[in-house]
């Protein structure tokens, strides 16, 4: 059997599955501290016999796994959470442990199990509460110095954009453009309301089509996977794609991109791309 932790801010998801993704039993435990949320997750898992834990993990966390830091938790707004190591906390288990983000096992799991399926190259963009980018390419997730952070890439303002930005280290950073927070705040009024206010969607197509204009130049995608609560607004998808064509020019020009309605796509794991992809990193 094999564990799966989706590590967030508000809970823990937990699951145990088989070598082929299935998930046997899940559950959620409230994320407080290390102290009262660790023993609860070592329980979940104490009466399966688990050879191995795939942990999708908030950030920032060293993925590098020559470095002794590799699975700790570096400055992160959860104090109670800085400098806490996921190897740590399961070394008297004798589990194997792997950790990614969470945002690089949701793509792992639409990879593998989701609209990714039978392709190598895919991204998958989360646009909630943040905007968070994983990167597989060639079959595997992107590391590299720490990890992608493409949600904090600069995007050229509309001229008519007043709104200051709500991420607090850029000004016209695309999570801080276009985020659901950064919608509700230039609006005063959460995104679901503002669902028949074209202007709305019009402006956030437009900051979504400039990243992924620049994701498609840096990383070469086969498919771009989209999910996160702002895409709920299905009418997103047809906007974003007509912009991303646009502000591609006819520069790069491949099948891929001819079939743009296959090419920019919503995520298939109906939600549970995180802990799936945690599994498959488990059973790796
Ligand atoms: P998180 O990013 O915290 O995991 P979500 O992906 O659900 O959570 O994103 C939450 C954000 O998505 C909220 O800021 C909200 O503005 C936005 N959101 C959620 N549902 C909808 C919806 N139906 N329409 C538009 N925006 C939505
Ligand atoms: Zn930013």
């Amino acid at each position: 059997m094999f564990g799966a932790i989706e590590a967030g801010g508000t809970k823990m998801v937990v699951a145990v599955g088989d070598e082929k993704g299935n998930i046997l039993s899940s559950g959620s435990i409230a994320t407080t501290t290390p102290d009262e949320t660790i023993p609860k997750i070592l329980d979940f898992f104490k009466d399966h016999d688990i050879e191995a834990v795939g942990i999708g993990a908030f950030g920032p966390v060293c993925l590098d796994r020559t470095l002794p830091d590799y699975g700790r938790i570096g400055q992160s707004p959860k104090l109670s959470w800085v400098g806490f190591s996921w190897i740590d906390a399961f070394k008297d288990t004798g589990y194997d442990v792997v950790i990614d983000t969470d945002v690089n096992v949701a793509a792992l799991g639409e990879a593998v199990y989701g609209s990714g399926r039978g392709l190598d190259d895919v991204i998958y963009v989360t646009i909630g509460t943040g905007i968070g980018v994983g990167v597989y390419l060639g079959g595997k997730l992107l590391h590299g110095m720490l990890h992608p952070e493409a949600g904090h890439i600069l995007i050229e303002r509309n001229a008519s954009d007043t709104f200051e930005g709500s991420c607090p280290y850029h000004k016209n950073c695309f999570e801080g453009l276009a985020a659901g927070p950064a919608i509700e705040k230039r609006y005063g009024k959460s995104a679901a309301l503002l669902i028949d206010d074209d202007k709305v969607w019009e402006l956030e197509a437009e900051y979504i089509a400039k990243a992924l204009e620049a994701y498609i130049c840096c990383y070469s995608p086969k498919r771009i996977i989209l999910g996160g609560g702002v895409m709920h607004v299905e009418k997103l998808f047809p906007m974003i794609r007509k912009k991303t064509k646009e502000y591609l020019g006819d520069y790069i020009k491949t099948p891929e991109l001819e079939n743009i309605d296959s090419y920019i796509v919503p995520a298939g794991c109906c939600g549970s791309q995180g802990i799936k992809g945690a599994l498959y990193l488990a059973i790796k």
